[in-house]
């Protein structure tokens, strides 16, 4: 038999989720010297590009522009995308398996981490997960609804997303009708009564999770004033020292900027940022609708760099009608792969799959779903490369697949009544958003459920 990875047999991969790892991963594996490969790229949506169209901002349209980049990718010949294809329940990991050498997963980080306190469950009080994916048109959440009818919402965490939904909020409607959000979020947020967004940390100024040009962007806004009470940034000696570390340039240009927010002199803006260090969620109560937040003041303690927040005792009380927490991502197992719940990633080593200690040949993972959801779009890349270079250090002990034929997939697709959507069909979709867009003097209006999408191909 030929060797993997030669003219005469190509190494067949399959990539599991098309954002940011997934055509990393691919871009990688077209690159690798003297290596022939064929990817078939799969996505459970008509639509690719997983975080990059349902995850970044729609007021942050730079980001998006990587798209390109995946485009000439997913043109290149070597490369299938089968988009509209739920892998784990249209086809199963031991299905794929007889169709492909070698199968990265890619299907990053699509759920949340809880805050695990009493009221969680109220209405009004959503993961920030779905409120992106709400403004953003992800069809799973076409339905949601967000109640904006209360002029106090609070948003708990204070990482990049915490700052995204904080932004969304505060923005005007001018702001942001020239972006790709979805129509319905529009239509909802020029109906919200929200005057009042508190941003709430656990820790301080100093170990904020924002980054300087996010909570830069608050101190611009058309509408809407940051608000910082000066002494917050009162900071203990521990904190100085993670303050004066030439390597913690965040904390320094933060700081700097929290210091400009608390010298603010009042103006005559409609909406306010609220920000607070120190305080936790204890509880969320109102009866069946949320009305108020709880909140425990917090002391620092530890040494320098990992200080932790430690609860005073000191309760205090927020009224608010929406309640966002932005405590961090998770993924979502799927079935027949080993999942690590402590992490919420894939049980991985350096991207190889583990069971019992022992890698499973011919399975891998990168991004969000191997390492957790830490960095920003472009550290997928290294990533993606490093989990590349363990399927090429494995090539000579990969056992090679039963049908490696994409054909037979979509064949077997096909019989199940599942509609794949190629890439031509894709930018059919894409074409036809754009389109639309144009009325409105947006980007482009994302179809926000898969039957429209799917009915613009046929
Ligand atoms: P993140 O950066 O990890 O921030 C999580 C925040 O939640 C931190 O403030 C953390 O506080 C807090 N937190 C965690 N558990 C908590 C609890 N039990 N109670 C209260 N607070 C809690 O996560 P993220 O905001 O979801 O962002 C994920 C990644 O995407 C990050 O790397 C981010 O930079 C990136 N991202 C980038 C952009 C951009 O570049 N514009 C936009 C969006 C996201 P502690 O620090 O105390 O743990």
């Amino acid at each position: 038999m030929s060797q993997l990875g030669t003219a005469d047999r190509p190494l067949r991969v399959a990539v599991i989720g098309s954002g940011p790892s997934g055509f990393y991963a691919t871009e990688t594996l077209l690159t690798s010297l003297d290596l022939k490969v064929s990817v078939d790229i799969f996505d459970r949506l008509p639509a690719p590009y997983g975080l990059v169209r349902y995850g970044v901002a729609p007021d942050h349209p730079k980001i998006k522009n990587v798209v390109k980049i995946y485009e000439k990718t997913a043109d290149n010949p070597a490369v299938s995308f089968l988009g509209n294809v739920h892998v784990g329940k249209d086809i199963l990991i031991e299905e794929i398996r007889r169709f492909y050498d070698a199968v990265i997963f890619t299907c990053g980080a699509q759920s949340d981490r809880q805050l695990g306190i009493p009221g969680e469950t109220l209405d009004g009080c959503h993961s920030a997960t779905e409120f992106v994916a709400w403004y953003n048109g992800h069809p799973d959440y076409r339905q949601k609804t967000f109640d904006l009818s209360h002029e106090t919402a609070a948003v708990i965490g204070q990482g990049n997303v915490a700052m995204d939904v904080s932004r969304i909020l505060c923005k005007t409607v001018e702001e942001l009708k020239g972006t790709d959000i979805a129509k319905h979020a529009l239509e909802a947020l020029a109906e919200s009564k929200i005057k009042e967004v508190h941003v709430i940390g656990r820790r301080g100024p100093i170990q904020a999770a924002f980054t300087p040009v996010e909570i830069r962007e608050f101190g611009d806004l058309a509408d809407c004033d940051p608000v910082l009470d000066p002494a917050y940034l009162k900071i203990r000696p521990e904190s100085e020292i993670e303050l004066e570390d030439p390597t913690n340039l965040q904390a320094k240009k933060n700081f700097e900027v929290l210091k400009s927010f608390s010298a603010r002199p009042p103006s005559q803006k409609q909406k306010r940022f609220i920000i607070h260090f120190h305080k936790s969620p204890q509880k969320l109560l109102g009866s069946g609708r949320l009305n108020k937040l709880v909140l425990e003041k917090n002391r620092l303690v530890g040494p320098p760099g990992k200080q932790q927040a430690e609860g005073t005792g000191v309760f205090e009380e927020m009224a608010c009608g929406l309640v966002l927490y932005s405590i961090g991502y998770r993924g979502v197992p799927i079935p027949g792969i080993p999942f690590d719940t402590k992490k919420g990633t894939f049980s991985n080593i350096e991207g190889r799959v583990m069971e019992g200690g022992h890698a499973i040949p011919g399975l891998y993972c990168a991004g969000w779903i191997k390492r957790g959801p830490t960095g920003v779009i472009g550290t997928n890349k290294p990533d993606s490369v490093m989990t590349v270079q363990k399927i090429l250090a494995d090539l000579p002990q990969l056992k090679p697949c039963e049908t490696p034929d994409s054909g037979a997939v979509k064949k077997l697709l096909k019989e199940r009544e599942i509609r794949v959507v190629s890439f031509p069909d894709w930018k059919k979709i894409d074409a036809a958003e754009i389109e639309f867009g144009k009325t409105a003097g947006k980007p482009r209006e994302k179809f926000v459920t898969v039957e429209d999408m799917l009915h613009v191909i046929h």
